[in-house]
């Protein structure tokens, strides 16, 4: 794998375009409770690209690139302290231009993993990538949200047990705490065995003002005490192994469609965001 920006346009120019693919992450600087950093989304996305383009090289003969981390997204609460959103429309749009750059550079495969599981975010994104698919024919693809809502390779029995019991962890919760301890537990500030549940139902989410309320004064919806580092290497695993078929079946146009295939976006309501009126970030 090499990083497009530390190439010269020359070297660039020189690649393999057709047996090539492009990782770009988008995610955000965002608060993630007590105990975790903004990056988290950040850091996640990072490490599960490297580790998917680890397992494609040795898989396949697919050639790995990727540019640096556009730390840009969308959100649907905005008013915790601490997080730098991005408008609806404006994450679309620079995931469009990012896109149509990387597009314009020849590459005929191009993978946003938008490693932040907001619809908000999520539809940002496959929107331009629908956009892009209609304008230079089918070359890019963002398969986090399918992954989110569970689409790719089977999980471990006992995290399929977590989720069943404590599904309801949407953010900084046991799943991204489980998720940093094992990617780097310096990133983990001690004490996330103590933070309070803040249990919140699916349906619950949908409201800005529900999000809010189990936020409290904490900042993350979910568990954290149940957050364990051997969770967590599966899960980041099990993710990994998932974009990495998402990558694999895209880049052969064939079986990557359940990946190209988020079922929110089908949700209209959730567009909201993109009417002028509706899309400011509120930040207080
Ligand atoms: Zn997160």
């Amino acid at each position: 794998m090499r990083d497009l920006s530390l190439m010269t346009w020359k070297e660039i120019k020189e690649v393999d375009k057709k047996g090539s693919v492009v990782f770009v992450v988008m995610a955000p600087i965002e608060e993630h409770g007590w105990c975790l950093p903004l990056a988290t989304d950040v850091i996640e996305g990072e490490n599960w690209s490297r580790g998917a383009m680890k397992l494609i090289e040795e898989k396949s003969k697919i050639l790995c690139y990727y540019l640096p981390t556009f730390p840009i997204a969308a959100a649907s609460v905005n008013a915790f302290y601490g997080s730098v959103h991005f408008s609806m429309k404006t994450t679309f749009e620079v995931a469009y231009e990012i896109l149509d750059s990387v597009r314009h550079m020849g590459f005929e495969n191009i993978v946003i993993i938008a490693s932040h599981a907001d619809p908000d975010h999520q539809i940002a994104v496959i929107k331009a990538v629908r956009r892009i698919n209609r304008k230079h024919g089918i070359c890019a693809i963002a398969p986090m949200g399918s992954i989110f809502e569970g689409t790719g390779v089977e999980p471990a029995e006992d995290v399929k047990e977590l989720e069943k019991r404590y599904g309801n962890d949407f953010h900084a919760g046991w799943v991204e705490t489980s998720s940093m301890l094992d990617i780097d537990d310096n990133n983990v500030r001690s004490g996330f065995e103590n933070l309070p549940d803040s249990d919140i139902t699916d349906k619950d989410m949908i409201s800005k003002r529900k999000q809010l309320a189990a936020m409290g004064d904490y900042g993350h919806i979910g568990m954290p005490r149940f957050a364990t580092k051997v969770i967590g290497h599966k899960l980041n695993q099990n993710c990994i192994e998932s974009i990495c078929e998402a990558v694999i079946n895209f880049y052969n146009r064939s079986g990557y469609e359940k990946y190209d295939d988020y079922f929110l976006f089908k949700i209209l309501p959730l567009h909201i965001g993109f009417l002028k009126s509706f899309g400011k970030v509120k930040r207080g």
